[in-house]
C-alpha cells in the first residue's frame, strides 16, 4: 500500500493524506473522496504514515502523465510561500479550470509540431538588430528593451523567438489582458504557420482553453501567447520568455491568490536558465532601477521605425468640469477632414462620474460598497463599477424629495454623445469595458479598427494597450486630473504612463498630434508628456521612492482586514496592528479608500520592509487565527 499528499485546488495551504494500493506517479490527477463527494486532485507529495487516522483510499488515477514536474512544483510552492497565499489558490490558477472538473484523460504524450513554415519577417534596422544581437543568448538573464512607441520592440523579440523555433525550442509570451490578444494573434500568425500557435485568453471556451493548453505542453504547438496564468505552464523546451507591455497592471492578480506574472517569469527562466525579455515605452520604476542599477540588461531604442517624429503634444487649459474645448473640437475636425481617425481618452467609464442632489447634495452610492454609482445611459440605470449591481433611476432625491437629479462629472458616454452631436454623419465608437462586454460587439470593433473604418474613438485606459492603428493622427486626453484619482504612491507614474501610451497610438505612419485638455495646467508632468520623456520621470521618481521608503527601494505588504460588521473590522485591525508594531515599520490602520465593498467594510495597515522573506515569516507566524476575514497583499499594486 502506497501513501500520497494529495492537494486539491480549493483555498487550503495542505494536502491531505490518502491512501492507493497503486503506485501513482507525483504530479498526476486522481479522483479522491473529500467530504461527501468525490473530488479531483494533485498528487503532491509520498507521505510517511498517518497513524491514528483512517485513511481513505484513492478511488482512481486519472492521467497517464503527470501534469507537474518537480521545476513546476516549486514554483507553486514558492507562489504561495511569497505571496502569503493557500497552495491549494495557486494550484487552481495554474491550470485550465477544466482540469478540476472533468474526469477526461489528458493526452499530453509528447508529439512535434506539424509541418510549418515561418515567412520572412522585414529587415531589423540597425538599433534593433544590435538588440538583437546582445540579447540572443541562451542562458538566463532579464532584459528590458526601453523603447519608445512604435520603435519595433516586437520585430526584435519575434526574431529571437524565431532562432528558437529554428533550433527545435518554443516560446512563452505573456500579453496584458484580452483586449490585446487580436492583435497578438495577428502579428504571429503574419510570421509564423497558425498550426505552431497557441492562444489563451479568457474569451475562450474552457474545452478550447484546455485542448489549447495541451496542444502546447504535448509540444505539437511551439509558440504560447496568452494572459499571466501561463507562466505556470509547462516550460520544458522552452527557449525564451517574453513579457510584452511589461508595465501592465493585469500581470497582478487583484483577487487570491494575488500573484505577480512577471515576477514568476523571472523566477521562472531562471529556474531552466532562459533568457527573460521585458518590454515598455514605460517601465515600472522597479523594472527600469533594476536595469539602470545593471541587475537587468538594459536596451534603448530610441527612433521609431521609418524614422517617423513622435508626435507633436500641445496642453489646453479648460473649465473643470467641460468636456472639449473649441480648440479641441477644430483639430478633431482637421483631423477628419485629413482622413485620419481621432482618439479621444477619458478616465471614467459611464455616462458621468456620479450622481447627486443638486438641493441637498446627496450623492448616489452603492448600497454594497462606499463609491458612487454612475449612470449609464444605453442601459438606463445606475452601475456600481466594484461590484457590477445595478440600480433604477430615482425620479426623486431619497433624502429631501427633490426633483434636482443631475449628473457631474465626464465620462467616456457623455464625451461620445457630446461628438455625435457635433459631427453627426461621422463614425464614432466608444471601446471600454462597458462597450466591450460582448464579444461579438468587440470583434465588430477591433475589425474596424483594423480596417480605419472608424473616424473618432472615444475610450478609457484601453485606449493605451498597444493597438496599433495605422489611422489615427490625434489623440486627446480630455482631462490629465482624472488620471490622477488614485489614493496611490504610483498615481504619477501610471498617470504619465498612460498619456505616453496613448500618445504613442498616434502618428505611426506619419507625425501624429496630441492634445492634452487640463483644468489645473498639469504641473510638472507636462514636460515630461511634451518631449516625451518618461525617462527623466523615472530618475526624478526614483529619489522621490528612495526619500519614503518606497519601491524599489522598499517592499510593501498590505494587509486588508474585512468584515460585514464594522466594529469587528476595526477591532481586528487594531490588534493586528499591536502585533505587526512589534517586529514592522506600519501606516494605519486606516479605512480602505473604498471602505465599503460588496457588503464587507474594509480596514488596511501598509507594512514596509526592506528584509521581505523575514516580514512574511513574521506574518506567517504571528498573524492568524482571526475570525474576520484577513487578507495579504505581498508587492501591492492597487490600494482601493
Ligand atoms: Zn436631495
Ligand atoms: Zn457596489
Amino acid at each position: 500500500m502506497y501513501l500520497y499528499k494529495i492537494v486539491f485546488p480549493i483555498a487550503l495551504n495542505y494536502g491531505f493524506i490518502y491512501k492507493s494500493d497503486e503506485k501513482i506517479e507525483i504530479g498526476m490527477r486522481v479522483l479522491a473522496p473529500f467530504g461527501k463527494k468525490n473530488k479531483i486532485g494533485i498528487v503532491w507529495d509520498e507521505a510517511d504514515n498517518a497513524e491514528g487516522f483512517e485513511l481513505k483510499s484513492i478511488k482512481s488515477i486519472l492521467d497517464d502523465y503527470p501534469l507537474i514536474d518537480s521545476k513546476l512544483k516549486k514554483t507553486i510552492e514558492f507562489c504561495a510561500s511569497y505571496y502569503l497565499t493557500n497552495l491549494g489558490l495557486v494550484v487552481r490558477s495554474a491550470f485550465p479550470k477544466r482540469i478540476f472538473e472533468k474526469e477526461e484523460l489528458l493526452d499530453l504524450k509528447t508529439t512535434n509540431p506539424n509541418i510549418f513554415s515561418i515567412n520572412p519577417g522585414y529587415t531589423l534596422n540597425d538599433e534593433q538588430r544590435a538588440v538583437y544581437e546582445s540579447i540572443k543568448q541562451e542562458n538566463f538573464s532579464v532584459n528590458l528593451i526601453f523603447g519608445v512607441t512604435g520603435s519595433g520592440k516586437t520585430e526584435i523579440y519575434i526574431k529571437i523567438i524565431e532562432d528558437m523555433i529554428k533550433q527545435g525550442r518554443k516560446a512563452v509570451v505573456l500579453v496584458p489582458e484580452i483586449v490585446l490578444t487580436p492583435q497578438y494573434i495577428d502579428i504571429f500568425s503574419n510570421r509564423f504557420s497558425k498550426e505552431i500557435i497557441s492562444v489563451i485568453h479568457s474569451r475562450l471556451t474552457p474545452k478550447n482553453k484546455l485542448d489549447n493548453w495541451i496542444s502546447f505542453v504535448k509540444g505539437e504547438k511551439l509558440i504560447l501567447i496568452g494572459t499571466r496564468s501561463l507562466v505556470f505552464t509547462d516550460f520544458k523546451d522552452v527557449g525564451v520568455i517574453v513579457v510584452d507591455e511589461e508595465n501592465d497592471e493585469s500581470y497582478k492578480q487583484e483577487n487570491e491568490p494575488r500573484y505577480n506574472a512577471k515576477d514568476l517569469a523571472i523566477y521562472r527562466a531562471k529556474q531552466y536558465d532562459i533568457p527573460v525579455i521585458l518590454c515598455s515605452a514605460t517601465p515600472t520604476i522597479e523594472t527600469y532601477y533594476k536595469a539602470i542599477e545593471g541587475k537587468f540588461n538594459l536596451f534603448r531604442l530610441d527612433k521609431r521605425i521609418k524614422n517617423i517624429a513622435l508626435p507633436s503634444v500641445e496642453v489646453i487649459g479648460i473649465e473643470k468640469g467641460s468636456l472639449l474645448c473649441d480648440y479641441t473640437i477644430k483639430k478633431i475636425k482637421e483631423t477628419l477632414d485629413g482622413k485620419k481617425t481621432a482618439a479621444v481618452l477619458s478616465n471614467r467609464r459611464g455616462f458621468s462620474n456620479y450622481i447627486v442632489c443638486s438641493d441637498c447634495g446627496y450623492l448616489f452610492v452603492c448600497p454594497n460598497c462606499s463609491v458612487s454609482l454612475t449612470y449609464h445611459k444605453n442601459t438606463n440605470d445606475l452601475k456600481c463599477h466594484w461590484c457590477e449591481a445595478r440600480f433604477n433611476i430615482h425620479k426623486v432625491c431619497p433624502k429631501c424629495g427633490s426633483p434636482n437629479i443631475e449628473e457631474r462629472g465626464v465620462g467616456s458616454q457623455k464625451i461620445e454623445e457630446y461628438l455625435k452631436k457635433i459631427f453627426p454623419d461621422k463614425d464614432i465608437e466608444r471601446f471600454d469595458r462597458d462597450s466591450v462586454l460582448s464579444k461579438k460587439e468587440f470583434d465588430r470593433i477591433i475589425d474596424k479598427l483594423k480596417d480605419g473604418r472608424i473616424d473618432i474613438l472615444v475610450g478609457t485606459q484601453m485606449l493605451s494597450k498597444g493597438h496599433d492603428i495605422s489611422k489615427i493622427g490625434l489623440v486627446v486626453v480630455s482631462n490629465l486630473e482624472e488620471l490622477f484619482g488614485f489614493p496611490d504612491f504610483r498615481a504619477q507614474e501610471k498617470a504619465l504612463s498612460l498619456v505616453i501610451q496613448t500618445a504613442g497610438r498616434s502618428g505611426r505612419q506619419e507625425k501624429g498630434s496630441v492634445i492634452i485638455q487640463t483644468a489645473s495646467g498639469g504641473g510638472e508632468l507636462i514636460e515630461y508628456i511634451k518631449n516625451h520623456d518618461y525617462e527623466s520621470f523615472a530618475k526624478k521618481e526614483l529619489i522621490t521612492r528612495k526619500q519614503f521608503g518606497y519601491p524599489p527601494f522598499g517592499r510593501l505588504v498590505r494587509v486588508i482586514i474585512e468584515s460585514k460588521n464594522r466594529q469587528k473590522a476595526q477591532k481586528t485591525a487594531n490588534e493586528i496592528a499591536v502585533i505587526l508594531k512589534k517586529s514592522e515599520s506600519i501606516l494605519g490602520p486606516s479605512e480602505c479608500p473604498i471602505f465599503k465593498l460588496r457588503n464587507n467594510y474594509r480596514y488596511h495597515i501598509l507594512i514596509k520592509t526592506v528584509k521581505i522573506l523575514k516580514t512574511t515569516a513574521f506574518l506567517k507566524e504571528n498573524v492568524g487565527g482571526f475570525k474576520e476575514k484577513v487578507h495579504f497583499d505581498v508587492d501591492p499594486i492597487s490600494f482601493f
